[in-house]
């Protein structure tokens, strides 16, 4: 358990209903009792301690900070397991701020990004990949994040790595036995440890096919808008827009000044950046727009390639259609409204060509399917887990390539003492995921990405 008694203002910067400045430590209730009076006088007795909220003043020496409703947690039962007092105040920057001065003032520290979580982590509440998820709902920006950020917390990444690390123990408790307790490691069970072995790398190597789709659904489908100048490339980011405008607040690696627009269709989240003429400078960037467009394309998950269907198919079409070859990307015939010079068939036949006017909107629903089918929604809803933190892949990653470097070995004689040392860290490195032994450095990583009150 820590010493300290942490504060911080838990909800967001600025003015709303009402805030909460949140108390976590052994502390908590010695300096709430100190400064909190409940307008009935009897109650502050009472508050021994557990869950109830009492409504009240926050006051020190003759001063009011706020009126306020004061929620009593007495650990362990609570988040971080501590003693824990949440002031629901009024939703004003002076308010919270005042209130969390005279709470620093009282004794409290203040708390790091994340500590709360941090503490609930080492005081054994939840796991590292439970932590995690917590920041991961924070952040999620779909319906699809959200869902996997909660099953995440509910604990259901550790029961997994749990089952495999004991598949691996099953392995690995064989090969001590034999080393300890037969002569020169004579009836080994090779047969059985490899089969131990081979399960427990399959179970890894299912739960890292989902890793692709998981980037996918955390941090959205790179997408790129690429076409001649005019096509309608910014009507179509403006449609998407209006429609869809994703709601987001700080997304970790994204920065202020860099353009990008996050559209919400359905459960996935698009994540669009800034391209060729889309943020209108129609002169000069315009001009460059299919070696603009090549770039773009590179490493866009989706490309979304547009034609103008009132004017010829000419060079720079042809172009743009030999940029998609080998491209997950569908094509937008644009202008339905205008009379045709293009015919879907010149379009060829490699990807679903569809045929939009962004004046009228027609068609756009056809291209938002069509977008649903290539990443398969229905899908992604149906696995049972998916995995989305890069942290998670590495280290499942090098499980196993571990594992499959033992089985190698095993197969090819080599000694089971040596065998063993490849199989105990990968068995370590699944443990780090759900952050058995880690360091500090890793936890301070995982952390530092928090908001300060969570
Ligand atoms: P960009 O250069 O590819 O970004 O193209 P814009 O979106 O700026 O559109 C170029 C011009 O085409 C603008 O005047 C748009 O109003 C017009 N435009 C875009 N889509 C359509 C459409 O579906 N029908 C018609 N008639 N005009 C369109
Ligand atoms: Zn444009």
């Amino acid at each position: 358990m820590s010493e300290s008694t942490i504060a911080a203002i838990s909800t967001p910067q600025g003015s709303g209903g009402i805030s909460i400045v949140r108390m976590s430590g052994g502390s908590s209730f010695d300096i709430i009792k100190r400064i909190f009076k409940p307008f009935n006088k009897r109650e502050l007795d009472r508050i021994k301690d557990n869950r109830m909220m009492r409504y009240g003043h926050i006051e020190k020496d003759g001063r009011v900070y706020d009126e306020v409703m004061v929620n009593f947690m007495k650990g362990p039962n609570t988040y971080t397991r501590e003693d824990i007092c949440e002031i629901n105040c009024h939703g004003s920057m002076i308010s919270v701020k005042d209130i969390l001065n005279l709470l620093l003032d009282e004794g409290c520290d203040l708390a790091e990004p994340g500590e709360f979580t941090k503490r609930a982590f080492l005081n054994g509440r939840i796991d590292l990949s439970q932590a995690e998820a917590v920041l991961d709902i924070i952040n999620s920006t779909n319906e699809l994040s959200q869902k996997q950020g909660l099953k995440q917390l509910s604990g259901l990444l550790r029961e997994k790595i749990e089952d495999i690390r004991d598949i691996q123990l099953e392995a690995l408790s064989r090969i001590e036995y034999s080393i300890n307790f037969t002569e020169d490691g004579q009836d080994l069970p090779l047969d059985d440890i490899i089969s131990y072995v081979e399960r427990a790398n399959d179970e890894i190597k299912k739960l890292l096919s989902t890793a692709n789709k998981g980037k996918l659904i955390k941090d959205g489908i790179e997408t790129t808008i690429i076409g001649k100048p005019n096509v309608g490339k910014s009507s179509l980011l403006n449609v998407l827009l209006n429609e869809n405008r994703a709601i987001v607040t700080d997304i970790p690696g994204t920065t202020r000044d860099s353009i990008t627009e996050y559209i919400n269709l359905g459960n996935l989240t698009l994540k669009i950046n800034d391209t060729a003429g889309i943020r209108e400078t129609e002169d000069k960037v315009e001009k460059i727009g299919v070696e603009r467009s090549r770039e773009l394309a590179e490493d866009a998950d989706l490309v979304i390639a547009i034609f103008d269907r009132s004017r010829d198919f000419d060079q720079e079409d042809k172009i743009i259609l030999d940029i998609i070859e080998n491209k997950n990307a569908i094509i937008i015939l644009n202008k339905l409204d205008l009379d045709s010079k293009i015919k879907k068939e010149d379009l060829g036949n490699n990807f679903k060509v569809i045929e939009t006017s962004m004046i009228s909107r027609d068609g756009i629903d056809k291209l938002e399917e069509a977008i649903f089918e290539i990443f398969n929604t229905k899908d992604l809803n149906k696995e049972s887990f998916i995995i989305t933190n890069l942290r998670h892949e590495r280290l499942l990653n090098l499980a196993k390539e571990k594992i499959e470097n033992a089985l190698k070995d095993i197969k090819s004689q080599v000694p089971i003492d040596c065998v063993e040392v490849d199989l105990r860290s990968a068995y370590d490195d699944l443990g780090l995921i759900i952050g058995e032994t880690v360091s500090d450095e890793i936890m301070d990583k995982v952390f530092r990405e928090f908001c300060v009150g969570k």
